[in-house]
């Protein structure tokens, strides 16, 4: 019996999660399986952002990008391709279907956890109590899960434009389109554009993608994706847009005056939480000014009794960080840990093409940080590519501390970064040394194994 449990027996549940996404989800699941009476709410859609409108179909439309490029390539082994065709509304009912797959495996392991899932928009009333579905419902404890939601700039003409939301559901793939942003999502889209044939642009107000990012990586891959054919605008932005005298086409106009006709504006210009209109700050929920729950160390918010955790919180956007946010809450209130969550050392990919995988501290962050470092740094062709003459090129990274050899950082552009870069993400928790990856004998031929053969500093 968890403990407490003689306390909350007053409430109707020990905890009420609301919004059934990725942290909603497995919080409600673990506290479930610790012995608490759980319910969730889901207005929307279940699994969340992860699930309906975000890493699922995005990776499944990359998949989608890349045979395009694949069958030409496959030339090079050999293979006459005759003229390859895609058809976009199979995708899209493929992905659909997936999804529908992926709603009923969350909605079947909520059930299996024995939580109550309640079908509609809950909203607190007080530190205790939630109303959903015209009832009020108390808790002992209440989790928000609720996510975020894209932001689209207030420009003239912004209606005509969509985000990565609508870009799940389009009718038919745009002839041309524009994205706007610099960061995950632009890449990702101008990335599944250019890939799927659409004639694509990339308008950026900044001077380099993945602006958070080592330097080199934002460098080397908009160099990559200009070199597969999307343009990319830097030091530019969207003033206003019109729909053009004829059909359906629209008339993005630039900063400089730059007029670019196209058939799709898509915004990529980051995510807000989603807590408007919950009624947090009547039950006494500190927000910060962009809408996300204030939470402390262990996930509380300024009322004791309400916790948060996922895109709300406005911290890590990443599904995984999510679910770990959720054990801990669960963990916390529910079983016998006191725990808190290491954000250090959190490993990302870009499902862009080429896709980006990084772990660790970059090259700037190293300097600022340690002082003494030694980079390494390769590019080069894989073998893979030297028969489908496509000129791509990998980048791979490695920063060091030079007084302990201690590996801080590991960044990479190329085939399958975010798969080589999760088994790096281990060898960097436990403290791996520049010796030990020397130490490390390769695979061969692999893209992988320019990791433990990089032997000269550059830098
Ligand atoms: P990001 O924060 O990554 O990037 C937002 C971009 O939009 C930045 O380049 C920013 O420019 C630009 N921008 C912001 N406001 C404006 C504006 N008013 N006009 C023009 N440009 C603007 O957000 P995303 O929307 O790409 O993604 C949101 C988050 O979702 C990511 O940070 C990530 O955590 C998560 N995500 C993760 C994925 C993955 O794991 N593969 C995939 C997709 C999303 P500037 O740099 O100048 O501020």
């Amino acid at each position: 019996m968890p403990p407490g449990t003689k306390a909350m027996a007053q409430y109707d549940y020990d905890l009420f999660t609301i919004g059934a996404g990725s942290g909603g989800v497995r919080a409600s699941r673990y506290a479930a399986r610790l012995g608490a009476r759980v319910a969730a709410a889901e207005e929307r859609y279940l699994g969340g952002t992860c699930v309906n409108a975000g890493c699922i179909p995005k990776k499944l439309f990359s998949y989608a990008a890349h045979y395009g490029e694949d069958i030409a390539h496959a030339a090079g082994y050999g293979w006459n391709v005759a003229a390859a065709a895609f058809d976009w509304p199979t995708l899209i009912a493929n992905k659909d279907r997936e999804i529908a797959r992926l709603n009923g495996v969350y909605a079947k392991l909520l059930a299996a956890a024995g939580v109550t899932l309640l079908d509609g928009r809950a909203t607190g009333v007080d530190a205790h109590t939630v109303e959903c579905a015209g009832r009020r419902i108390s808790a002992h404890y209440i989790l928000v899960a609720t996510g975020g939601w894209p932001v689209v700039p207030p420009v003239p003409g912004a209606e005509l434009a969509i985000s990565s939301n609508e870009a799940f559901h389009l009718a038919e793939l745009p002839r041309r389109a524009l994205v706007v942003g610099g960061g995950y999502i632009a890449a990702e889209f101008a990335s599944i554009f250019n890939g799927l044939g659409v004639d694509t642009t990339l308008v950026y107000r900044g001077e380099r993608l993945l602006k958070e990012f080592d330097a080199d990586l934002g460098g080397f891959l908009a160099g990559e994706m200009q070199r597969k054919g999307v343009r990319i605008r830097f030091h530019s932005n969207i003033e206003h847009i019109a729909r053009a005298a004829h059909g359906q086409a629209l008339r993005a106009t630039l900063a400089d005056g730059s007029v670019l006709e196209t058939d799709c504006v898509m915004y990529a210009t980051g995510r807000a939480p989603n807590t408007r209109g919950l009624g947090l700050a009547d039950a006494g929920v500190k927000l910060a000014a962009n809408g996300a729950v204030v939470v402390d160390a262990k996930f509380q918010s300024s009322v004791p009794s309400i916790y948060a955790v996922g895109d709300v919180i406005d911290r890590v956007l990443l599904t995984p960080v999510a679910l770990a946010e959720g054990m801990v809450v669960a963990e916390n209130l529910f079983g016998s840990g006191d725990r808190s969550l290491d954000y250090e050392g959190i490993a990302t990919a870009i499902f862009s093409n080429p896709s980006v995988g990084t772990v660790g501290l970059s090259e700037t962050k190293a300097r600022e940080r340690v002082g003494d470092i030694d980079v390494y740094r390769t590019t080069f062709g894989s073998l893979r590519d030297q028969l489908t003459g496509s000129g791509e090129q990998v980048l791979m990274k490695l920063v060091v501390d030079r007084n302990t050899e201690r590996v801080l950082g590991v960044h990479m552009v190329g085939p399958d970064a975010g798969e080589i870069i999760q088994g790096f993400a281990v060898a960097l928790r436990c403290g791996a040394t520049k010796y030990q990856f020397d130490a490390t004998i390769g695979i061969h031929p692999t893209i992988a194994e320019e990791f433990v053969t990089m032997r000269e500093a550059v830098g």
